[in-house]
């Protein structure tokens, strides 16, 4: 936990502020609060399903002041991961979202001779034969990056493969493990805090992911805020392999928490 005054806070977006683009009670005034107190505030989403002006759109709707620039998605975190890592290079990416996020990112066919290979968020237009390609690239030598690492993703009508569980099969195949750049790998919570240059002893994330929002957050230097909404269950606390640092029952109560942690 952080000896120095908090100035900045990460919230994660599902589960925090809304859900199913829904607003929480009180996470609109919670985050007027929050500016006005004067923390810089940014928002963390590992969605590759949508882009950072429609989800704040959706924010805006519900209420929750936010610029689109604020808001850091897994696809545009890949976009400054490979902007830094990669930069210039001809990039093979498999995703079934959009990718208006990734900017100038130089997206080339399978045949047009790949350097890196960047695994995006999964859906229906993930084939065989293009996994398998996919797969023998990375087997050749090429960095593979994926965007975030979870397995599944739970719809209405039951669990779907998300972008972790494809990245496992490729792992099996080849024995190399990707660069993970969306939550728990600690990327976006540094990433943000650069943009607001401010040391994660100094920052706050926010999360209903015991493991990929507070845990993941405190590995990296932060302080870990867990709140009893959204994907929150007492028996995944439980069995977390780590304590957060706070554990609050909702966002509504993360600018008193904050005032006494000053
Ligand atoms: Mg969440």
């Amino acid at each position: 936990m952080s000896e120095l005054p908090i100035k900045a806070v990460l919230l994660d977006i599902d589960g925090v502020l809304v859900a199913s683009w829904e607003p929480l009670d009180g996470a609109s005034d919670a985050v007027a609060e929050l500016r006005s107190s004067g923390y810089g505030v940014r928002f963390l989403t590992n969605t590759t399903s949508r882009t950072r002006s429609s989800i704040a759109d959706a924010l805006r709707d519900a209420g929750i002041e936010v610029d689109d620039d604020e808001i850091s998605t897994a696809t545009s975190a890949t976009a400054a991961h490979l902007a830094r890592e990669h930069p210039g290079c001809r990039v093979l990416l498999l995703d079934d979202g959009p990718i208006d996020d990734l900017g100038d990112v130089d997206l080339v066919d399978v045949d047009d001779d790949p350097e890196v290979v960047v695994l995006g968020g999964a859906g229906p237009r993930f084939g065989w034969e293009q996994l398998s390609r996919l797969a023998a690239l990375v087997a050749e030598g090429a960095p593979f990056v994926a965007m975030h690492g979870s397995a599944v993703w739970q719809t209405s009508d039951g669990l779907r493969l998300d972008t972790g569980a494809f990245a496992t099969a490729i792992e099996a195949a080849t024995g190399i493990a990707p660069t993970v750049v969306g939550k728990p790998a600690p990327v976006m919570f540094t990433d943000a805090l650069a943009e607001l240059g401010c040391d994660p002893g100094a920052a706050v994330m926010v999360g209903d992911d015991v493991r990929s929002d507070v845990l993941a957050a405190q590995d990296a230097g932060l302080t870990g805020v867990l709140v009893r909404t959204g994907k929150f269950r007492p028996e995944l606390l439980e069995a977390a392999e780590g304590e957060p640092d706070h554990v609050v029952d909702s966002i509504v109560d993360v600018p008193a928490l904050l005032a006494g942690l000053r």
